[in-house]
């Protein structure tokens, strides 16, 4: 990556910047495409502590603090990913990977995946099914320094019916003491949320259809109250109409994926969208990479069913938030632009698109010091070559990133 932007000797790997003035032709501050053109943002010990112009910040801070200047390009916050699965491995069979793997492997695959999506600009990830735990200890060895990575937020074993969608991974339920349980037993291993495989999954043929439902409403609202007497909210994986209807009455935070399958096809219902909206439910729909050979394989009569259904609910004002489920077949890590290009290609607007890979994403997962670049807002930010809100391309041209303050050198 060239780094002839730079006045500043660029610290180790890892290493961690005390206090640096960055200067760009634009910093985008967020929310809604808010611009500062040659504006400065000024990081002091992994936290933002001054954004303004160029022209103000130099002139306030000593100049005996490291300059990092960037002409032609942008500082924004760094992106968020709502939706991966780091121990899965983006091939062809991730189970036969994710059940077979040594551990210590496993993990140090997982560890290359996450400093892969932080390389991509990606500062924060929510991992919505793992092994073992395994991402609750990625997440102490990026927090203690000893790896590379985005913060992650941890859903470890989701809660699935005996023989469901990603039984696999250790969260199989059938009664309501099971339920009980399980979400004790993620909650003890240090999960910040809980994830509810509310009906079947693509990755699981041996289970129910992707439309069918693995849970009762009842069982549900048990696994929302339970996750709430934890201090946790719930992420319901839901393909089918009726797995929606029930997540969204029981009171789930995130729907994952929502795309309102029956038996029939899609069955689309604005009377819930309503409610999705009335309640602040965010919508994760998932989108990897290689849509458009996804899009292909549906036909173009289901594509743009599936269209429809999403441009009515952003008409009806959902707040979309952004995910790769990065790790399932096709789904590569550090592809996050692909999976915002098919935003655009529907025809939300670069503003949009950039809200909702940053400030709707750290709403939705109940983050408020990251997102935007702020005062008193975690370091947490990208520089980009070009201007992603005239050219998201331009998101492909990382230059630097910051997590927390820490620069990442590539
Ligand atoms: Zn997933």
């Amino acid at each position: 990556m060239p780094v002839n932007s730079s006045r500043y000797p660029i610290p180790t790997r890892k290493a961690i910047v005390n206090k640096i003035l960055i200067t760009a032709d634009h910093v985008i501050t967020g929310p809604a495409g808010q611009v500062i053109d040659d504006g400065a943002v000024l990081v002091d010990a992994g936290v933002i502590t001054a954004v303004g112009t160029a022209a103000e910040l130099d002139t306030l801070v000593d100049a005996s603090v490291s300059r990092l200047r960037c002409p032609g390009a942008t500082v924004m916050p760094g992106l968020i990913d709502c939706h991966v699965h780091l121990a899965f491995d983006a091939g062809p069979d991730p189970i036969h990977a994710v059940t077979h793997a040594d551990p210590g492997e496993l993990a140090a695959a997982m560890a290359g995946r996450a400093e892969l999506m932080l390389a991509a600009g990606v500062t924060t990830v929510r991992d919505l099914g793992d092994r073992d735990a395994l991402t609750v200890t990625l997440r102490t060895s990026i927090e203690s320094g000893t790896a590379v990575g985005p913060r992650i937020l941890a859903a470890t074993a989701p809660l699935t019916s005996h023989g469901g969608h990603c039984g696999f991974l250790g969260g199989e339920v059938t009664d309501d003491d099971d339920i009980r349980s399980q979400i004790a037993r993620n909650a003890a291993a240090g999960a910040d949320l809980i994830k509810v495989m509310a009906s079947g999954g693509a990755l699981t043929p041996s289970g129910p259809r992707m439309y069918e439902s693995q849970f009762t409403p009842g069982q549900l609202r048990l696994i929302v109250e339970e996750a709430a007497r934890h201090g946790l909210g719930v992420a319901a994986h839901a393909h089918g109409t009726d797995a929606i209807t029930h997540s969204v009455a029981a009171g789930v935070r995130t729907l994952e994926h929502c795309s309102w399958r029956t038996a029939t096809g899609i069955t689309y219902d604005p009377k819930i969208t309503r409610r999705i909206v009335e309640n602040d439910i965010a919508v994760c729909r998932c989108i990897s990479g290689d849509w458009r050979l996804f899009l292909e394989q549906m036909g173009p009569e289901r594509a743009d069913a599936m269209a429809e259904t999403i441009l009515d609910m952003r008409q009806a004002g959902v707040r979309f938030i952004a995910g790769t489920d990065a790790g399932v077949p096709g789904a590569r890590f550090g592809d996050y632009v692909g999976m915002l290009e098919f935003f655009a290609s529907l025809g939300f607007s670069h503003t949009e698109i950039l809200d909702m890979a940053t400030t709707n994403s750290a709403h939705a997962l109940g983050l408020n010091d990251t997102g935007t670049l702020a005062s008193g807002m975690r370091a947490d930010l990208i520089v980009i070559d070009g201007n992603p809100l005239t050219e998201l391309d331009a998101l492909r041209r990382i230059q630097h990133v910051f997590t927390a303050g820490r620069l990442l050198n590539k």
